[in-house]
């Protein structure tokens, strides 16, 4: 770069206002399509696994708790999702979505990045049951 044009972005950039944004002090609305946390409903869930098994990053889990009940709960490990929304498309259920609301996931600790899903009671069974590593069933 010739000294003369870099005195001149020099002059420019004094009188130009910042182009970066004050965040977090401000904050602009997020696009629509924004691929944030992942958010599970079990209501319509078969359990059939297609989003574990499409998942690239090993994130989702579905574990049954009852299949002729079509109880489920569903383990999301956010620090290994991708935000790829592979299993969005995978689902033919619409149980899952990726909140545009939901994006600032950062923490220094790591019991955030592991996300239970599903409804209160199989949620405590699944607790109650199945804390200890070795008695919890295979996820699908
Ligand atoms: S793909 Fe949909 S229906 Fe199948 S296990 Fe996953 S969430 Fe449930
Ligand atoms: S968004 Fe992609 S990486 Fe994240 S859980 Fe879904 S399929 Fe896995």
């Amino acid at each position: 770069m010739k000294i003369a044009t870099m005195f001149s972005d020099i002059w420019q950039s004094l009188w130009q206002r910042p182009v970066t944004q004050k965040y977090p002090f401000e904050r602009k609305e997020a696009p629509d399509r924004l691929r944030g946390k992942l958010h599970w409903n079990p209501e319509n869930c078969t359990g059939c696994a297609l989003c574990n098994k499409d998942c690239p990053a090993n994130a989702i889990e579905v574990i049954t708790i009852d299949k002729k009940e079509k109880r489920f709960v569903m383990r999301y490990h956010l620090d290994r999702c991708t935000y790829c929304a592979q299993c969005v498309e995978s689902c033919r259920f619409s149980c899952i979505e990726l909140s545009d609301k939901e994006w600032e996931l950062a923490s220094t600790h790591k019991q955030p990045f592991t996300v239970y899903y599903g409804n209160e009671d199989d949620l405590n069974e699944f607790m109650a049951k199945f804390t200890q590593p070795e008695s919890e069933p295979t996820p699908q």
